[in-house]
């Protein structure tokens, strides 16, 4: 955060390492210095963008930031005027799902069928183009909107029917007491697990996993790996009419007694929390396992070893999760090569070694042609590594191992972790040794 250090010499307030969307509006109008000031001395708040900063600190209009994210990307701008509401297609609304809608600040707008106009409030969005078109298969046509036009879209779009809980997520345990928990809301058809691209034996134990009664089973990835994708497909597959869900901010403001008071009483076949941020939420869904409860929910990590050395940072007591932890289910997102134009090279050196891969096998690398944009790449293709805890491993977490003790565990026991299932799809021509890097070598390989 270096551009925190220039705020004191006020003629150095806005240089390269600044929010663009403060370079852009100062382009145009100049800022009042001392608003800014506030801007950069807030606290920074969960889930606020700098543009909801600058929104509330009445730096700019959302208008103009609107017009200036525009201009800059040469993408078209949403903006009616403000006293009509906007048009909708509601035909749209089941592309998208509201929550991922709430979250990014995204509405749907239009479809025919291969592109789907998208309102977008900020430029973070347009990342979500590749998700987008692994959930409803469009492309998708951003438009930079007004966040108030977002809100209007999605209150339109998605609206919550009075007397339900709200579409998404219960607001406060206590206040559904009595009532029928709220289900996850009807969206968009989501892979079912079968198509996820799991190999067989990741499937079977995921699926032993699922069988389960009671317990936890974790999804882990970085931001935009397609974890909650992965925790909703098994929601499907699971098919219980009794979930029970609950949001990550929801989950910050829940406490363990509260939730639990709530869940003994509604009874819920599944659990399902978005996120586990913190350590009262992990404590949560810990304490709901060891209740009785099926809980899901999804964590963000580099791995599934690393999961279970955060919940240890969280202050979860490794023996509760020793006895609750069904199965951990880790992944990234990789591009997958364009098939039009990939081009086959031998594996060969340092690279191939590092990866477990015999020298002189076929790889494949990128590109580029008119079916992929000139990238080399179409799509997406997640890489998985899914663990189920059985005795062995569960003694290892009681043991409160270190990760390597827990990966040779592992490794020990044939499971493929994510650079092995990386090697696999570099093998299969799926993707490149480019991609890879996002994923490390196995530790026992690195040296190599
Ligand atoms: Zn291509």
């Amino acid at each position: 955060m270096t551009w925190i250090n220039t705020l004191t010499e006020s003629d150095a307030r806005l240089d390269r390492g600044q929010p663009l969307i403060m370079r852009l509006i100062e382009a145009v109008d100049r800022l009042d210095p001392e608003r800014l000031e506030q801007v950069y001395n807030a606290p920074l708040q969960g889930n606020v963008s700098i543009e909801e900063s600058l929104l509330r600190a009445g730096l700019a209009d959302e208008h103009q930031i609107a017009r200036a994210y525009s201009d800059h990307y040469l993408l078209p701008i949403f903006d009616p005027p403000p006293e009509e509401a906007p048009p909708v297609d509601r035909q749209v609304a089941s592309l998208l799902p509201a929550q991922l809608c709430r979250e990014h600040r995204i509405a749907p707008l239009a479809d025919d069928g291969t592109t789907l106009d998208v309102a977008i409030f900020s430029p973070d969005s347009l990342w979500l183009a590749d998700d987008l078109r692994l959930l409803c298969g469009r492309h998708m046509r951003p438009f930079f909107t007004p966040l108030s036009v977002i809100e209007k879209l999605l209150h339109l779009l998605y609206p919550t029917t009075p007397g339900e809980a709200p579409a998404s997520w219960k607001r406060d345990a206590a206040a559904v007491q009595g009532k029928s928990p709220p289900t996850l809301p009807p969206t968009r058809p989501l892979p079912p697990l079968e198509s996820l691209g799991l190999s067989p034996r990741q499937r079977a134990d995921l699926s032993a996993m699922l069988s389960s009664p009671h317990g936890l089973v974790l999804f882990g990835g970085p931001r935009r790996s397609g974890r909650s994708t992965s925790l909703q497909s098994c929601l499907k597959f699971l098919d219980k009419p009794n979930v029970c869900t609950i949001d990550a901010q929801e989950a910050d403001r829940l406490t363990v007694a509260s939730a639990l008071r709530a869940w003994l009483r509604q009874d819920p076949d599944v659990v399902a929390v978005d996120q586990i941020r913190n350590g009262q939420t992990a404590q949560i869904c810990v304490r709901a396992a060891l209740t009785g409860h099926f809980v899901l929910s999804t964590l963000e990590c580099d791995d599934a070893f690393s999961a279970v050395s955060r919940l240890a940072e969280l202050e979860v007591d490794a023996g509760s999760l020793a006895e609750t932890l069904q199965g951990l289910v880790c992944q990234r997102l990789v591009r997958r090569l364009c098939s039009s134009c990939r081009s086959p090279q031998k594996a060969v050196g340092r690279m191939a070694r590092r990866y477990g891969l015999s020298e002189g096998v076929t790889v494949y690398r990128p590109v580029g042609c008119g079916d992929c944009d000139g990238t080399g790449y179409r799509g997406l293709l997640p890489i998985f590594e899914v663990i189920r805890v059985d005795p062995p491993f569960s003694r290892l977490i009681r043991q409160q191992s270190s990760l390597e003790t827990l990966q040779r565990g592992a490794i020990a026991a044939n499971i493929p972790l994510l650079p092995d299932s990386m090697a696999e799809a570099i093998a299969a021509g799926l993707t490149s040794f480019e991609e890879a890097m996002s994923i490390p070598p196995r530790r026992d390989r690195r040296g190599h």
